[in-house]
């Protein structure tokens, strides 16, 4: 049977889902990005992007920055209130993400509080 609950909870998790280095741009998600800062497409793109190349394909994905609890996090990221600064022009995959009840990081984090016996605890920190 399908689970009827969402199962994770953004509020007590660290922005996890955000440190993910790759997540794509597409050229909607930078127009997007441009409409939002007031800037062109060839700026957005700049600023906001760098290529990522893999097997012989390249794509366009948000830049990072230095962060507090993980090693790096999404540029757009406040890495104090640990929330996205960008949220209506933010790309469709993070409107998309997750995509159901479940959140795969969040079920790790919660598997790793539990084992820790540490409600707080941030598996990985410092290593993504
Ligand atoms: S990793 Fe999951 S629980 Fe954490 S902020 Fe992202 S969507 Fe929310
Ligand atoms: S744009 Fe916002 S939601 Fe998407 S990765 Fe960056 S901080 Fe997270």
């Amino acid at each position: 049977m399908p689970a009827t609950k969402v199962t994770f909870d953004c509020a007590k998790c660290p922005g996890y889902c955000c440190t993910y280095d790759r997540i794509e741009t597409k050229p909607a998600d930078i127009a997007r990005l441009a409409k939002y800062h007031g800037v062109t497409i060839a700026q957005a793109t700049t600023r906001f992007t760098k290529t990522y190349t893999w097997e012989g394909k390249t794509e366009r994905i948000l830049r990072h920055q230095k962060d507090t609890v993980y090693k790096s996090v999404c540029m757009f990221f406040d890495t104090e209130a640990r929330r996205c600064t960008i949220y209506k022009g933010r790309p469709s995959v993070c409107r998309e993400y997750p995509d159901g009840k479940k959140c795969g990081y969040y079920d790790f984090i919660k598997f790793e509080r539990k084992h820790q016996e540490d409600p707080a605890f941030v598996p990985n920190a410092g290593t993504l």
